[in-house]
């Protein structure tokens, strides 16, 4: 039985949210804070009516690090889940190591003034953490996250050695409207406009953003789809962690209305993150721009279709070589009846609960800073499946 502190109440803290309090017999006590605490309220409020549960709730800045020390201090959580943005990373893990609590978090950090995210700057808490012994788990959410673990159930079960990996991520979603992004539009637009780039033969190698195409056709009705290749951050980790990578990509499909305002907003400089003067005030033009966009936890009584994300991947088995690909379906209204949101918050809050679940039951705790490849995957797969996300593998004849 533990408590938990979940930090950020957007879609997919809601998600997240629910599936703790589904899985009672585990987290026992669930505290919700936020920025914003009408978005917490209401969270709990849900909660209480779907499954008459009752969380607390609390206003935190967690950019404050004293303000969410205190915070912590109060609580005594056995977790801190960070589902806030990639901008309160380091300043959370900064709280939990001071408060003295293992973290968990979705995304990795990114500094607010350069569109760019590596993992370099939580890596370097590795011996913070390790020397405090705590646990961080990092990308706890599906891409980061379930890809990460569909590597690692690969690489234990399926293969000696991954030589090829496409991570492809589909979102086969109609939500009618001419223009919305499926998770918060800032991080969404900094990280789609920002240069591709994979891994091959030992080094990256960068395109310019979204410039290389493949049509790939999806299983269970969803069909054949362009998706462009993208550079994402589970590629970081995987290329140090899966043994005999030759080559590694990211591919995420867009439909020809997305890509054109996409460009529209870049012509016009709507995408910028420096500030410019306006009225005498300085705005940050994605800034602005994100607060004109529909808020993504809004999408889901109108988004209908379903989510594909999945690895394919290539290597060998004792001296055969094989191609294995490992995807999960998810249906945005399925999501919306069970729990309002759409399969976006859905495929990543469910893993973010499942990610904390390993942690608090001690069977991914070991101190340190820690990627999802890193930690063993199967009983995480197990209750994955469980808790809405099962997930398929096929040797497809390519
Ligand atoms: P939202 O914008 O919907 O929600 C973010 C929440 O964080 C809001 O409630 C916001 O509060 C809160 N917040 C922001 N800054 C602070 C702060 N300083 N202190 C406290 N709370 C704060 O985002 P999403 O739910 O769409 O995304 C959440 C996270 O999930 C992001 O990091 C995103 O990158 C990640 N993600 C990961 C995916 C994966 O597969 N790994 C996929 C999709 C998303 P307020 O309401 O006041 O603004």
């Amino acid at each position: 039985m533990a408590k938990v502190l979940i930090i950020g109440a957007g879609g997919v803290s809601s998600v997240a949210t629910h599936k703790c309090a589904q899985a009672a017999h585990i987290f026992s006590e669930i505290v919700l804070a936020s920025r914003t605490k009408s978005k917490c309220d209401a969270i709990a409020a849900s909660v209480k009516e779907r499954y008459g549960r009752d969380i607390e709730t609390a206003q935190v800045d967690a950019d404050n690090v004293p303000e969410l020390v205190a915070l912590i201090k109060k609580v005594q959580p056995d977790l801190v889940m960070n589902i806030a943005l990639p901008y309160q990373d380091l300043h959370i893990m900064d709280a939990c190591l001071e408060a003295g609590v293992n973290y968990l978090d979705t995304a990795n950090y990114e500094p607010l003034d350069d569109a760019h995210f590596e993992y370099k700057w939580q890596w370097a808490y590795k011996e913070k953490f390790e020397k405090a012994g705590l646990c961080a788990l990092l990308g706890s959410g599906f891409d980061p996250g379930v890809t990460n673990v569909f590597c690692a159930y690969a690489q234990k079960h399926l293969f000696d050695e991954i030589h090829v990996l496409d991570i492809i991520d589909a979102n086969a979603g109609d939500h009618g409207l001419p223009f919305a992004t499926n998770f918060n539009p800032e991080i969404n637009l900094r990280e789609v406009s920002a240069p591709g780039r994979y891994w091959e033969r030992g080094e990256w190698v960068e395109t310019d953003p979204l410039a290389w195409k493949m049509n790939f056709d999806f299983p269970e009705g969803i069909g054949k789809k362009n998706c462009y290749l993208m550079y994402h951050e589970e590629l970081e980790s995987l290329v140090q962690n899966l043994k005999g990578i030759r080559r590694a990509r990211f591919w995420m499909t867009f439909g020809d209305a997305y890509l054109n305002h996409l460009q529209v907003f870049k012509n016009v400089g709507l995408i910028g993150i420096d500030p410019i003067k306006f009225q005498g005030q300085d705005i940050v033009p994605i800034q602005f721009l994100a607060k004109l966009l529909p808020d993504p936890a809004s999408l889901g009584p109108r988004t209908v279709g379903k989510t594909c994300i999945g690895c394919l991947m290539k290597g060998v088995k004792d001296g055969e070589e094989k191609t294995y690909y490992i995807y999960n379906i998810c249906d945005h209204q399925a999501c919306y009846r069970e729990l309002g949101s759409q399969a976006i918050s859905y495929t990543t809050g469910v893993p973010a609960m499942v990610g904390a679940m390993m942690m608090v039951t001690g069977k991914w705790n070991k101190p340190g800073v820690w990627n999802m490849e890193q930690m063993d995957p199967d009983p995480f797969l197990e209750e994955l499946a469980k808790y809405g996300l099962p997930w398929t593998v096929i040797e497809p004849a390519l």
